[in-house]
């Protein structure tokens, strides 16, 4: 939907919006599936106002379909083009019908794992302006008001240089939106607690599946990320979203292998496993919460005037970059 410019001013309520509004800004398509497809899915189905961000198509992306290989980014170089039905697909899954691409489809490429030479393409989301970056974020944020906020922490969660990029736009938009009046009220960073790690280190160091990302880990300190539970704020229960989570994952199916450990891992913890995301609060009040953390179940809790929240995101954390990663996923 497109709204027209508000003459009450840039902090004014958009009157043809929904009441909540949730932007959530990934780096490649897919991430939103795995990271956040639950959330995406409750929030939706909630009626609430869900915006996708997208930065790159993907183009550096393994391919897992062998009839595909040839769309590879060394071969034809269609993969990008082709994950855009994908991320399509995996939208209606869950029910989300905003998705777009940061600066529309194709202006940022995918950069490859970290130190690689696709890093240098003229491109490369990671060489990417901030500024100008950041400024079609913005636009976005003029147009849908999102009250939430949800990216990456610092490290890109596991040190990917398009999701370090991405949690860096999202940042510079949300405070050039701030200054404009309508920054969003809450961000939150994505974040598995070091319990549910552990758990799963102890299921799964051993499986025998595609991508485990705890093979041979003996500690969940030898993971790449792992945030202690006390940190986490938010617990969103998306148990009765599972299955269009798994169902957004599958319409990945150039990136996600039939026999990964996502699908084990669902098959043998069924929906808690992979209906419920946890996020940390980067800016903004946090809201009433339950349990021995007192994580909130719910990104809009404590924002009390739904439809004229604009304020600005309140300060923002430096942080502290985990180790940057090689781990399977991405
Ligand atoms: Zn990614």
């Amino acid at each position: 939907m497109t709204v027209p410019p508000d003459p009450s001013g840039p902090a004014g309520p958009a009157v043809d919006l929904p009441a909540r509004r949730l932007l959530l800004v990934h780096a490649h398509p897919d991430d939103e599936a795995i990271g956040t497809g639950a959330t995406m899915a409750y929030y939706a189905a909630a009626g609430a106002g869900v915006t996708l961000v997208t930065c790159t198509l993907g183009e550096e992306g393994e391919i897992h379909v062998p009839a595909l290989a040839g769309l590879a980014a060394a071969e034809a170089d269609q993969l990008g083009g082709y994950r855009i039905t994908e991320l399509a697909a995996a939208c209606a899954a869950l029910g989300v019908t905003d998705h777009r691409f940061l600066g529309g489809a194709g202006r940022y490429r995918d950069s490859g794992m970290m130190g690689l030479p696709t890093n240098d393409h003229p491109r490369a989301f990671w060489r990417a302006d901030l500024d100008e970056a950041a400024g079609h974020l913005v636009e976005i944020m003029r147009e849908v008001r999102p009250q939430v906020l949800v990216t990456y922490d610092p490290n890109g969660f596991y040190g990917h240089p398009d999701h370090i990029q991405a949690h860096r736009v999202a940042m510079r938009a949300a405070e050039l939106a701030a200054a404009e009046g309508f920054g969003p009220a809450k961000i939150y960073w994505t974040a598995v607690p070091r319990g549910v790690l552990e758990a799963g280190v102890a299921s799964f160091a051993d499986a025998d599946v595609a991508n485990n990302p705890f093979a041979g880990t003996e500690h969940v300190d030898d993971l790449p990320f792992g945030t202690p539970d006390e940190q986490i704020a938010a617990r969103i229960d998306g148990t009765d979203q599972h299955t269009a989570k798994e169902a957004a994952m599958r319409a990945h199916r150039t990136q996600i292998p039939e026999n990964s450990w996502l699908y084990a891992v669902a098959g043998n913890f069924g929906g808690e496993f992979m209906g419920v995301e946890y996020y940390t609060l980067a800016a903004g009040v946090r809201g009433p919460g339950s349990g021995p953390y007192g994580w909130e179940d719910d990104l809009f809790a404590g924002l009390d005037a739904p439809t004229g929240v604009t304020g600005p995101a309140v300060e923002v954390p430096t942080s502290t970059p985990g180790t940057p990663a090689a781990a399977g996923v991405r």
